[in-house]
């Protein structure tokens, strides 16, 4: 190779090298200022209680990630409806056991089976009755129907025309039938039930996507970040020190600050050194950055979450419909957490653009937080935020009632009933 050539070559290997270290650079930054928010101003705003309309697909994704999360585990689900089959993505924040593997096969097992049957069921009826259902599916789902689609919405119409006596317990028992595969789904649930169950659903039985987690990522200090935001012009250390007086007056911050930035082998609070953390990503941020901004999905994606979606990912959301995404999510709650990865997509643009998105919110609520507590006048009492658990996500939003409801309904039309066309299946595999 020619010097000149070389030199051009070292000169590039230099700028990426540089490249590389600002990035990772300002994903310090940003854990770093994740940490100091999620102290100083845990709880952003209040939670948005604005529900989203959800179709049935929706709901059929949120009974999914109601029922494969248990205890503190977080499950997101995508159900993609292709042409002739459907696909169920699940994520969850941590690993998947191997036990998952086994519970899945189970529950896909049982979900194939008898479809041709009861599509001749359907085809072999003509009636004013098979027209009323035919409307109610049409008027549902339009014409794009599949199994689980047609299940689903015959299983709703069962519940409307069951008491009705001038339909003919015969076709009324054919659309149970066809409704019944949707019933079998709730199934799921009737395994869960079951004691050999038990273990696999407490950490979610499913081989799915790969959850990403980092165990050491480098963290700038409380002190460094707080220092950021105090101008040069000011008496740095007198303006700190104000502000740490004020922190220690409020055990909610003290609490957290305690939480995040205790050291593992002093157990003493770690603020004026750089540490390192564990953080990983969220499960809905898995499923949006993996499968629908690198594969580019731009039609609407409903994503159920089995918790209500943090700040965070919620802001991250919002970055992502701006940039023409149409992501529709099951709830929000407003509360700020540490420990939250910026997903890592494709898209080198995005991805910075992004990040600055998420440093420019974090910037903003740091920002106020300081003046507030720096002022002269005395904070408020409630501006460190509420809640007495940094780990409390927010409450499982399908409360149990529902789950009994769901449960007895199965009980009553329960019959060895299945869907086709609906394959659960691995992604992302390690
Ligand atoms: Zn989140």
């Amino acid at each position: 190779m020619s010097p000149k050539k070389l030199n051009e070559l070292n000169k590039y290997k230099k700028e990426c090298e540089k490249k590389y270290e600002e990035e990772k650079d300002h994903e310090k930054e940003l854990y770093g200022k994740e940490c100091v928010a999620h102290c100083i101003n845990f709880v952003v705003d209040k939670a948005n209680e604005k529900v989203a309309d959800l179709n049935i697909h929706d709901r059929f994704s949120c009974y999914l990630a109601t029922i494969l999360a248990r205890d503190k585990e977080v499950v997101a689900v995508w159900l993609r409806i292709l042409k002739d089959s459907s696909e169920i993505y699940l994520f969850k924040n941590f690993n998947w056991l191997s036990e998952d593997e086994k519970y899945i096969e189970d529950i896909t097992k049982y979900l194939k089976s008898r479809w041709n049957k009861l599509n001749n069921d359907m085809n072999n009826n003509d009636n004013e009755h098979v027209k009323s259902l035919r409307d109610y599916i049409s008027a549902e789902i339009g014409d794009e129907g599949n199994y689980i689609s047609l299940s689903l919405v015959c299983y709703e119409y069962y519940k409307l025309v069951k008491d009705n006596s001038n339909i003919s317990p015969k076709f009324l028992g054919h659309i149970k039938k066809v409704g019944s595969y949707f019933a079998s789904i709730k199934g799921i649930i009737d395994c869960a039930k079951k004691p050999q169950y038990k273990p696999l659903f407490s950490n979610i039985k499913v081989k799915k996507g790969k959850p990403v987690i980092i165990d050491n990522q480098p963290i700038y200090s409380w002190k460094n970040i707080i220092k950021r935001f105090i101008d040069e012009d000011e008496e740095v250390e007198d303006k700190y020190e104000r502000f740490m007086d004020r922190c220690l007056k409020k055990p909610e911050v003290m609490g957290r600050i305690r939480k995040v930035y205790t050291d593992n082998a002093t157990k003493q609070p770690q603020l004026d050194d750089d540490v390192e953390k564990c953080i990983y990503l969220h499960a809905e941020m898995n499923i949006l950055a993996s499968l629908i901004i690198n594969n580019k999905i731009t039609s609407r994606v409903f994503i159920a979450v089995s918790k209500r979606c943090c700040y965070l990912c919620e802001l991250y959301i919002n970055f992502a419909i701006k940039q023409g995404y149409n992501i529709v999510i099951s709830g929000k709650h407003q509360k700020l957490y540490d420990g939250w990865i910026l997903p890592h997509v494709k898209n080198s643009d995005f991805k910075n653009k992004s990040l600055i998105y998420i440093l420019e919110n974090l910037d903003r609520i740091i920002e106020k937080k300081i003046e507030h507590y720096t002022r002269s006048l005395p904070a408020d009492s409630n501006s460190g935020g509420n809640s007495p658990d940094p780990h409390d996500v927010g409450g499982n939003i399908y409360n149990m009632g529902f789950m009994k409801n769901l449960t007895m309904e199965y009980q009553i039309c329960r019959e060895k009933s299945v869907i086709t066309g609906m394959r659960v299946y691995s992604i992302n595999k390690a």
